[in-house]
């Protein structure tokens, strides 16, 4: 029989599924989707909504489908401009970073030690941004430039104390889709957009919390904000600034100028155009904000040898502590794309970028010059706005009819974007188009080129300037890390899962990669094919009615799919109800989003069993019956756990009013069994890159798509460029271009191999759950002794008893070569472990006798052979350096990195560092690359 892809994805074959399935005690899948998933929601194999799905394809099948949906698509030259400008990526980065596994397959970086690789990466990025914005400190990535603009409004409130105004001043030359963004933002929040035209330098009259402005601005033009900056300061404000970081490279940047925050996108630096995303969006602040700053942040610290190491720092995981007064929901983020920019930049150098920008520059000039009069601003970096009265549309049609897509601003007027891509014979296209005569041979313009600050004169930005010390340098950091190219990554609620060659080919493909997100609609009919196949696939899937593609990662979701619940209430008048009901064991993501919905957080507690408390729902339904918004529940839950009640629970909220939000992140543990749709919820967003195999990229990108029921269905959010359309992205499909890989993975699978996956992974779990329990107990089941797709192993008696603590068992399973399972996560003091339906037998055995063996030397530490603070476990991770010299250790060195139980088939991984100590590097904080001196130590 030939092998179809979901024999390849699904890593058990038949005689492995079978030694799993004895030792779990069930028959067969079937018999365990009896066992494990409540009667009540449990969908047949026939009527679960995947036959709506198409027949599965083969890999090369499925890749000649979407190669003919690409080139469907025209690949028109993009001079549209509006913050997504075409970008040539340097090759050795196309094949060595965005299509390497090495890179792509890593999770975020919690566990340092085995993450240094890409820690440094970040730093770059942080670095590169920090530089060229003039700012103190950067963080390792926003989701794009409009939510970045967004969390810079919601930062300048929170850091500026000192005003009660909730007025925020915005200038009028801000690309559309970020106004958008921010209005969807502000409302909830209850903060309020005055727009003005701030380029006179005159504030209108007033309090305002903060100013935000953009340089170049929407039009292109180049205002010098330096007294908006100063008579913002001067009326209490704080400012922000958006901020081209090609343009900072040539012109003086904001934060030299005063502003407070920069925010923007580092697309242009070597990040395709993709139909809107993934990009890397950015944001920068002044020190005295650094603790205000959302999402990751990367610092240097010390290992326990002394020697330099990265980590992330200060508000890591924040949602998990602070829940709704989180600074944001952000969780998943960019980081590949992220990497991807600073590898850029570490490639040109400055002086390279510096000369393409020039050359950008250059040929906006050329464009200016020999359009003359007609040319409204008279400085400018990339963009020039031309006036050309009641003949626009012409224009852009005739452009259009030479393959080159320009922007309608109105009927009067078209702006032209230049940027690196742009060649003279565009050039020449686009001054034809306008009925110019030729290309002016020299320009006369007064030079824009106001910086004279150094920038990026940090080693990563000079020793890498040829391919072969580029090649070196991304091949030196990635074998630092372990991704899931070297082992299974056992993270629970993340589902790291298979991410097949054949998903990830089509993402690069200019058929995909090269459209402008607002490129006309005749130019992309194979990519809308992608996200209307998509929408309705999943819909499928989860029962609900429809789908938007546009939140840009799950905690995007959430805010969408509560945003829709607060619009709902407030259109029928409820007006009252803003209230939500969150269980204690949900992610820290739900309350932080609940809060920027606007929404109160009351939490519901668990019993004993980890289930949802239902007698302290209804006190909670009755306490806030006419406030009752919604309730927020994870299905299956945090806990590993399909909870029985699940339906009761959906009705109780029901008939009090509520709607009911799942969040679909263990989707894993539902598709092709039951529908969220269909047991109860009204909404839900899911992760594609959790289920449905887009790559983590090592914390980024994600896509979190909204799924609702039909009557929240018109509050989906609209289109970025239409004012009011509750966008929370700045594209309409998000990050459309890595949708191909969901795309073929449900053509690929089909509907029996998506059932299949789901059962094998439910099996797997299971059967870790089944050998794992003697020795570390498995801390939730539900009734009849099974989990879901994943389960918590408690640490807390071992602990007690021995001092060894979670910390020690994630550190020192990577002597053993593998990535730490998720930790302290829904519960302190335990691991959840999540195998996926794509780890092969083998593997999963390899990690049980992994732990079985840490067991082994946890029981040493209890017997006294070995001291609680010196042994294999508190001295893990243990790099190659550290066997050499003096070994004053009660344990052998082959004991710290051959120990028994580490199979001798598996590649040995060398940790590049001991273990990191945080404290140390929160107290020293350093964000940035260490200055030059430091590379002599
Ligand atoms: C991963 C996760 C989220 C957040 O998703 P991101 O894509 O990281 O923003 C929310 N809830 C749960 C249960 C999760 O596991």
């Amino acid at each position: 029989m030939t092998r179809s892809f979901a024999d390849r994805h699904i890593g058990p074959d038949a005689g492995a599924l079978e030694h799993i399935l004895a030792a779990v005690g069930v028959g067969s899948l079937e018999d365990l989707a009896g066992r494990a998933v409540p009667a009540s929601i449990l969908d047949q194999s026939a009527g679960n909504g995947l036959d709506a799905l198409p027949p599965a394809l083969s890999e090369h099948e499925a890749l000649n489908e979407l190669a003919a949906l690409a080139h469907s698509n025209t690949v028109a030259t993009s001079m549209i401009g509006l913050g997504y400008y075409d970008t040539l990526t340097p090759p050795v980065l196309v094949r060595n970073l965005l299509e390497n596994p090495a890179w792509y397959t890593a999770y975020t970086p919690y566990q340092p030690e085995i993450s240094q690789g890409r820690l440094e990466a970040l730093l770059n990025f942080q670095t590169m941004v920090s530089d060229l914005t003039g700012m103190a400190v950067a963080n390792a990535s926003m989701l794009d430039e409009a939510t970045a603009a967004a969390e810079a409004m919601t930062l300048l409130r929170r850091a500026n104390r000192a005003s009660k105004s909730p007025r925020l001043l915005v200038d009028t030359d801000l690309f559309p889709q970020t106004r958008t963004v921010l209005y969807t933002r502000a409302e909830p929040l209850g903060i309020e957009i005055v727009e003005a035209d701030l380029s006179g330098g005159v504030l209108p009259e007033g309090e305002f919390f903060g100013v935000l402005v953009q340089v170049p601005g929407a039009s292109g033009r180049i205002v010098d904000w330096a007294p908006v900056f100063a008579a913002a300061h001067e009326r209490g404000a704080l400012v922000a600034a958006g901020a081209d970081l090609l343009a900072m490279t040539l012109i003086t940047s904001p934060g030299e100028q005063g502003a407070d925050v920069c925010f923007g996108t580092t697309q242009r630096f070597g990040v395709p155009l993709g139909f809107g995303g993934p990009h890397a969006g950015y944001l920068a602040v002044r020190d005295a904000h650094a603790r205000q700053l959302p999402g990751r942040l990367v610092g240097v610290s010390v290992d326990a040898d002394g020697d330099r190491a990265y980590r992330l720092a200060l508000q890591t995981r924040e949602q998990h502590i602070r829940r709704e007064k989180a600074t944001s929901n952000i969780c998943t983020a960019q980081v590949l794309l992220a990497i991807v920019a600073a590898m850029y930049a570490s490639y040109h150098g400055a002086d390279g970028l510096r000369a393409i920008a020039r050359r950008v520059h250059r040929h906006a000039e050329q464009l200016a010059t020999g359009l003359g009069e007609s040319v409204v601003h008279e400085r400018f970096f990339d963009t020039v706005l031309v006036q050309v009265p009641g003949g626009a549309e012409a224009v852009v049609a005739k452009a259009k009819g030479r393959g080159i897509n320009l922007r309608l601003v109105d009927a009067d007027h078209v702006a032209v974007a230049c940027d690196e891509a742009t060649t003279d014979e565009h050039v020449a296209i686009v001054l034809d188009s306008f009925g110019a005569d030729g290309v002016p041979a020299a320009t006369e313009l007064p030079s824009i080129e106001t910086r004279t600050s150094q920038y990026l004169t940090h080693p990563a930005f000079t020793r890498y300037h040829t391919e072969t010390a580029m090649l070196r340098y991304l091949r030196q950091l990635s074998d630092k890390d372990i991704a899931l190219d070297r082992s299974m990554i056992p993270l629970g609620s993340c589902t790291m899962k298979l991410n097949a060659t054949a998903e990830m080919e089509p993402i690069t493909w200019p058929g995909f990669s090269r459209l402008h997100p607002y490129a006309p609609i005749e130019d992309v009919p194979g990519m809308l094919r992608v996200i209307e196949d998509l929408q309705g696939w999943l819909s499928a899937i989860t029962g609900y009615d429809r789908v938007s593609l546009q939140p840009n990662a799950g905690s995007q979701g959430e805010y969408a799919g509560l945003l829709a619940i607060r619009r709902y209430h407030l259109d029928r008048g409820d007006t009252h109800r803003d209230t939500c009901l969150i269980p204690s064991s949900a992610h820290g993501t739900n309350a932080a989003s609940a809060a920027m919905a606007g929404l109160r957080v009351e939490v519901v507690k668990c019993r004993e069993n980890g289930d949802v408390d239902l007698d302290d729902l209804r006190a909670k339904i009755a306490d806030h019956a006419d406030r009752l918004a919604c309730i927020m529940i994870t299905y299956p839950s945090t806990h590993g756990v399909y909870e029985q009640e699940v339906a009761e629970l959906c009705a109780l909220v029901h008939d009090a009013g509520g709607q009911v939000y799942v969040d679909g992140a263990n989707l894993n543990a539902l598709v092709g069994l039951a529908r969220p749709g269909r047991f109860g919820g009204d909404v839900s967003h899911l992760n594609l890159h959790k289920t449905f195999c887009i790559p983590h990229g090592g914390g980024g990108p994600g896509v979190g798509p909204v799924a609702v029921r039909e009557h929240l269905a018109k509050y989906l959010p609209g289109n970025p460029l239409e004012a009011g359309s509750h966008a929370v992205s700045a594209a309409e499909h998000g990050s459309a271009s890595i949708l191909p890989i969901t795309w073929a993975y449900i053509r690929m699978m089909g509907a029996d191999g998506l059932r299949r996956a789901t059962l094998t992974a439910i099996a797997s779990a299971n059967y870790i759950a089944r050998r794992l329990d003697p020795h570390f107990p498995v801390l939730y089941t539900g009734e009849n002794g099974m989990v879901a797709h994943e389960c918590i192993l408690d640490l807390r008696e071992i602990t007690r008893r021995t001092g060894v603590t979670v910390d020690d068992v994630a550190k020192r399973l990577a002597d053993y070569g593998f990535h730490a399972p998720t930790m302290s996560f829904p519960v302190a003091g335990t691991l959840m472990v999540e195998p996926t339906e794509s780890e092969n037998l083998e593997e999963i055995d390899a990690f049980i006798d992994a732990m079985i063996a840490i067991k082994a030397e946890i029981d040493q530490v209890a017997s006294g052979v070995w001291p609680v603070d010196d042994n294999p476990l508190r001295g893990a991770p243990h790099t190659a350096a550290s066997l050499v010299g003096d070994w004053p250790h009660p344990y052998t060195r082959e004991t710290a990195v051959y120990p028994r139980g580490l199979s001798s088939a598996r590649a040995k991984v060398w940790p590049s560092v001991r273990r990191i100590d945080g404290a140390y590097g929160d107290r020293n904080l350093l964000c940035s690359c260490p200055p030059l001196e430091a590379y002599g130590e």
